[in-house]
C-alpha cells in the first residue's frame, strides 16, 4: 500500500500538459486528451494511483492551473495538494 494517493479529476483537466512536462509518470492520452498516470486506476471522476514517494507528483500537482490533481497523505488523510 502507498502512503500517498494521487488523483486526477478529469472532469477539471484541460490536457495541455504542465504536469507532463514536469513529472514523467503523467502522460497525456491521444484518446481521451486527458492526463494520464503510468499503471494509474481508473475511478469515478478519472484517475488514481497509490504512490510511497512524493518525488515530482506534488510538482506536477502544484503546476496545475485547475487544479486537477489532488494528492492525499494516507496515514493522515491531510490533502497535500
Ligand atoms: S496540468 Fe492539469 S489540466 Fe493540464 S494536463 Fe495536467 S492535470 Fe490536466
Amino acid at each position: 500500500m502507498g502512503k500517498y494517493r494521487v488523483e486526477i479529476d478529469h472532469n477539471i483537466c484541460q490536457g495541455f500538459g504542465a504536469c507532463v512536462e514536469l513529472c514523467s509518470d503523467f502522460v497525456l492520452s491521444d484518446e481521451t486528451g486527458k492526463s494520464h498516470m503510468n499503471d494509474g486506476t481508473k475511478n469515478e471522476k478519472g484517475e488514481t494511483k497509490q504512490i510511497t514517494e512524493l518525488g515530482c507528483y506534488e510538482k506536477a500537482a502544484k503546476a496545475c492551473p485547475f487544479k486537477a490533481i489532488s494528492i492525499i497523505n494516507l496515514e493522515t488523510n491531510e490533502k497535500i495538494v
